[in-house]
């Protein structure tokens, strides 16, 4: 079935058609400062010419309608007519405690998605704007959301509650939610595929480390604990967010430097992580190169992103009362083996050793293992794949409404 996917941001809309029945990925492409005097349009067909144009995107819809136009130009011979797509799968950051997993949009879909604007201000008001656009544009196939809080329903209380009163939990749903659900759950997946392990009988670790950062433990193919919380501000360092922080430097910084509440978001979210630290960049591989050339903040900041790694990895490796591999993926986990290198080092007492050469040598995009043949706890690093996961569960939940009477 071919599966249109798109991940709506504030001014931005990435695509991929991927038909999956073979799993290929026939056109991915990506609209950039939408709502800017000029955006900018990527488009990426398999296996043809990538092309970049700039032009005026006013909004979301005209997103879609240039992306629509160009599957369907007959010079790039992707799609011969809109009825070849047979259905859209959106990534929906948050699902707040409604959605337990992906689901066809209703209007009471709708309303739900609508209703955790409070809990994701920054990502479900965009992905909700990029499916009424793309219900404009296609408005006869099935609109499937798939939300990154979902595989992370399963944590226990324990792992989701905060230590504040519990009516604050009841009246507003604060807790722990986590996210990249759909990255954890495709690299777990992966790893049992590719190693013939049980789910039921396998704790694993996974760590999507790209520009948000988050860890997962996952035990028996299911997450019982996650680095995000209630947003996807807390956990890690990140390439601009603080991760976790005492919430008492809040108090102490509006008092001394008279934050506003604005102040206080863009400086957590905008100025932090390894931006903030280091002074220089949020970028991994631009910290490297400085750090090389001997700078002093960039080497800090790559410490720390380091040094939080593997104090979730640790404090997993309790929570589970063991592991059987650490999977890293996303673009610094699949692509900086240093960072694999200083987040695992000094872990021998669990037995945990990764084997230098074949994490230095280790073949992008394709699934790696890296630790050494003694190491107690396998390494691996998995490509994630988050576009797959969304157009196979769009495909599945599709066909069944297909057969559904009632729809
Ligand atoms: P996003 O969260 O935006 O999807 P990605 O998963 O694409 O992020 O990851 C982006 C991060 O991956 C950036 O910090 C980038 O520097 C880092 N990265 C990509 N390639 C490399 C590389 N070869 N070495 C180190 N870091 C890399």
């Amino acid at each position: 079935m071919l599966v249109l996917v798109i991940n709506c941001g504030s001014s931005s809309v990435k695509y991929n058609l991927i038909d999956t029945s073979d799993e290929r990925n026939l056109c991915k492409g990506l609209v950039e400062r939408i709502g800017a005097v000029t955006s900018i349009v990527k488009h990426e067909p398999e296996g043809q010419r990538h092309t970049k144009s700039t032009r005026t995107i006013a909004n979301h819809s005209e997103a879609l309608q240039e992306i629509m136009s160009y599957l369907l130009d007959p010079d790039n011979q992707i799609i011969e007519s809109p009825s070849d797509i047979k259905a859209v799968g959106h990534r929906v950051v948050h699902g707040g405690e409604m959605f337990k997993d992906s689901v066809l949009i209703d209007d009471d879909v709708t309303k739900a998605i609508e209703q955790a604007f409070d809990l994701a201000p920054l990502h479900n008001p965009p992905n909700l704007r990029g499916i009424q656009a793309a219900q404009k544009n296609l408005p006869d196939i099935p609109h499937v959301a798939v939300f990154d809080t979902a595989f992370h329903h399963s944590l226990p209380n324990k792992a989701f509650l905060y230590g504040i009163p519990n009516r604050l939990y009841r009246r507003y749903k604060i807790r722990k939610y986590g996210f990249h659900g759909t990255s954890h759950y495709f690299v777990s997946r992966q790893y049992y595929k590719e190693t013939g392990e049980k789910a039921q009988d396998t704790k694993v670790i996974t760590c999507h480390l790209g520009n948000g950062a988050s860890i997962a433990a996952v035990d028996g193919g299911k997450s019982v604990d996650t680095s995000m919380g209630f947003t996807p501000l807390s956990g890690l360092v990140m390439g601009t967010r603080s991760g976790d922080i005492d919430p008492s430097i809040l108090f102490y910084l509006i008092e001394k430097e008279e934050l506003t509440l604005a102040n206080v978001h863009a400086l957590l979210n905008r100025h932090s992580g390894l931006l903030g630290v280091s002074g220089y960049a949020s970028d991994m591989r631009d910290l490297i190169e400085e750090a090389d050339n001997g700078d002093r903040r960039c080497q800090q900041a790559i410490d720390l992103f380091c040094y939080k790694i593997k104090q979730y990895i640790g404090s997993y490796i309790a929570t589970m009362n063991g592991c059987d591999a650490i999977i890293f993926t996303a673009g610094i986990g699949e692509n900086a083996p240093l960072i694999r290198q200083e987040s695992l080092a000094g872990m021998d007492y669990l037995g945990i050793e990764v084997d230098e050469e074949k994490n230095t040598n280790a073949e992008r995009g394709t699934v790696q293992k890296i630790s050494t043949d003694s190491s107690k706890t396998d390494v691996y690093v998995i490509p994630t794949n988050e576009e797959l996961v969304i157009a196979i569960d769009t495909a599945k939940i599709a066909q069944a409404a297909d057969q559904s009477p009632w729809v």
